[in-house]
């Protein structure tokens, strides 16, 4: 089953979005906005033009783990402005426009879609290598709307330990694959534990099956991240991106630079 793709609209007028990338997950709470981060982070470092969309209108993460929080983007001759971090990456998020940041969203399915696709088409973003578009968790109909609303060339899914044995991974993929998307491969977040004593790495949900998931569904493994208390700090404090250290995510890196080229 293939589902119908709509006409799709370009980037605001003089803007130039060279390569949109998609983070997925089946559930939420994952650690998807972390990678979004991660992947962010490191592509900046390398001396590409980043900028990040939070899509995930509902439970977005973006702007706090930034170290926005409280902060709001304004609007210039129309268009958006979307913030920037220390770090020169640009983001937009549902977040950065709500009067008050903890005010639950509740706006309906066509508010937050068109929410979405404004943030796309009515934003400044300027020159931008990468877009990387942190999803709505799940198979909701807003990550529909992404799909169908931004040229989305691939995605990486984000997965739990848990997610991982119980197959959420195949709704991720299914969607991909309706939406004829590419799936660039496969992270699994929190996976281990290192000991602080002995850097033995300890597996408290049992031995990886990220390798026997990705290969089930004829995916590429992309790599681990460990369950890191100092990193969940940095999240929370607003320092991840003076926190996170370099380097992480060497595959998944790799494969959004290629899928560039
Ligand atoms: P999602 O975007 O999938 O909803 P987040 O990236 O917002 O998930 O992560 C959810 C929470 O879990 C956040 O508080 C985050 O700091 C924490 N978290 C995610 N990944 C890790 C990790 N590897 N180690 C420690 N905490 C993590």
């Amino acid at each position: 089953q293939q589902a119908q793709a709509p006409q799709q609209e370009g980037p605001a007028e003089g803007c130039v979005i060279k390569n949109v990338i998609g983070v997925v997950s089946g559930k939420g709470g994952v650690g998807k906005s972390l990678v979004t981060g991660i992947l962010a982070r490191e592509l900046s470092r390398r001396g590409a033009k980043v900028g990040i969309l939070d899509a995930d209108v509902t439970g977005p993460s973006i702007p706090k783990m930034f170290g926005m929080s409280g902060c709001h983007a304004y609007a210039q001759d129309n268009l958006l402005v979307p913030l920037e971090t220390k770090g020169g990456i640009k983001v937009m998020s549902a977040n950065l426009v709500l009067e008050n940041e903890d005010d639950p969203v509740l706006w309906r399915g066509p508010v937050v879609a068109g929410a979405i696709k404004q943030f796309w088409g009515q934003c400044a973003w300027g020159e931008l290598d990468y877009l990387l578009v942190d999803m709505p968790p799940g198979t909701s109909d807003v990550a529909l709307t992404v799909f169908q609303s931004l040229p989305v060339e691939g995605v990486v899914i984000v997965s739990s330990p848990q997610d991982l044995v119980q197959m959420v991974v195949g709704k991720a993929v299914k969607m991909a694959n309706m939406m004829d998307v590419p799936v660039l491969g496969l992270v699994e977040n929190m996976a281990y534990v290192t000991c602080p004593h002995c850097a033995e790495k300890i597996f408290p949900y049992g031995p990886s099956r990220l390798q026997e998931t990705a290969d089930h569904f004829d995916l590429v493994a992309l790599g681990q991240l460990p369950i890191d208390p100092v990193l969940a700090a940095a999240c929370d404090a607003g320092s991840f991106e003076q926190s996170v250290p370099d380097g992480l995510l060497p595959e998944a890196v790799q494969t959004v630079i290629q899928v560039a080229e």
